[in-house]
């Protein structure tokens, strides 16, 4: 659930934003693609050039660089096919294989190991930036206690100056952990600042639009319903010149809080324009959908608002609302309908809602 601190302060319940990652993450995801494939190639070479010091296991090493390359090449197609969290994980695994698994090829050899503490945070500083803030403190509680495990078996571990290297992962690990955390909080703070109308806090036009659209696709494809409510408040211009501007902000404001109480989560609220707000609801009957519609026509109507002890009285809306069908492709065709039946309602004397359904039957 996301909160949003409207510019009075006073704190406003909000329905979730999409959620899919931020264009950002994906582009830092191919672009780090492009280097890792540069290391796991060169590295590859370097395992396997004839030289005097080639490692002793250069078979082994060579089918785990192998196995890396393969991994990351499925990353890089799955990314390209936009499935971003499989390609995310993939990434991930990488470090975290490729540093374990040539500690098991140190071992193998009869060497001891603290390479996992240098490499291990490789992982957990690539999960900080892109995965929720638990789920990297979780990878890293994983390194930790196997890094543990690892030493309590390595005899000769204790001969080196491991805490030096355990501190250093740590030091890493901390650092990324609150360096991305607050990169994270800024973007999507960003983020918001682009979905949101200032004023009011509700999601702007352009998220609205881009969530319409995107809904739209796929209720051609999941014979599922929407819903949209397009409201325009009454006489506005009145309030404004009546009470003040300020006066008019006020009730745009608690209009916007009590849309916020009175449609459930899965809401899409909008402050559209001026004295405009569009609303999606998802998987609604017309029933339903006029209930609700004319439900807030009446919720509006007992609004109280004052504004410097000052009521600010008779204020109304005019909503048109329709749900989807099949001929609906097009969010333009939508709001067009849902225009004439908001224009109908204020045809008809305003403070009600009418149904581009029964605009379609009367004319
Ligand atoms: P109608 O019933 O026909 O809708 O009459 P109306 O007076 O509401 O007319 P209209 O919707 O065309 O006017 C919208 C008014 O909303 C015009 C503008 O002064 C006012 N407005 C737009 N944005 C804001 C805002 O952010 N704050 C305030 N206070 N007023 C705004
Ligand atoms: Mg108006």
């Amino acid at each position: 659930m996301l909160y949003w601190y409207s510019v009075s302060g006073e704190t406003i319940r909000r329905g979730p934003m999409q959620t899919k990652p931020a264009d950002l993450q994906v582009r830092l995801l191919s672009f780090l693609h492009i280097p890792m494939l540069v290391i796991l190639l060169v590295s590859l070479l370097a395992v396997n050039l004839p030289l005097s010091y080639a490692p002793v296991d250069q078979t082994l090493y060579t089918i785990l660089i192998s196995l890396l390359i393969i991994i990351l090449l499925c990353s890089m197609f799955l990314l390209g096919k936009n499935h971003y969290m499989l390609a995310l994980i993939l990434t991930i695994l990488i470090p975290l294989i490729g540093s374990w698994g040539s500690t098991y090829i140190n071992f193998q050899a009869g060497a001891y190991e603290y390479l996992p503490l240098i490499y291990g945070a490789i992982p957990i500083m690539l999960a900080s930036f892109f995965l929720p803030l638990s789920a990297a403190v979780a990878l890293m509680a994983f390194q930790l206690v196997a890094l543990m495990i690892v030493f309590s078996n390595t005899a000769a571990l204790r001969l080196q100056n491991w805490p030096s290297f355990y501190i250093f992962f740590l030091f890493l690990c901390m650092l990324s952990l609150i360096a991305n955390t607050l990169i994270n909080k800024q973007l999507q703070q960003l983020k918001e600042l682009t979905v949101r109308d200032h004023l009011t806090g509700l999601f702007n036009r352009r998220y609205f639009e881009e969530t319409l659209e995107n809904k739209l696709k796929r209720t051609n494809t999941e014979t599922r319903t929407l819903g949209l409510i397009y409201f325009d408040i009454d006489r506005f211009k009145n309030v404004n010149d009546t009470h003040g501007h300020e006066a008019g902000d006020v009730v745009l404001k608690a209009i916007a809080s009590l849309l916020v109480e009175y449609f459930d989560l899965a809401t899409t609220i909008s402050r559209y324009g001026g004295d405009e707000f569009a609303i999606l609801v998802l998987q609604v009957s017309l029933k339903q959908l006029s209930m609700l519609a004319h439900g807030l026509v009446k919720q509006v109507e007992a609004l109280s608002v004052t504004h410097k002890n000052q009521a600010i009285t008779t204020i109304s809306i005019s909503a048109g609302y329709l749900v989807t069908n099949a001929t609906y492709n097009r969010p333009e065709l939508l709001f067009e309908h849902a225009d004439e039946a908001l224009y109908q309602a204020k045809k008809a004397g305003r403070n009600c809602a009418v149904g581009y359904e029964e605009v379609q039957t009367s004319s």
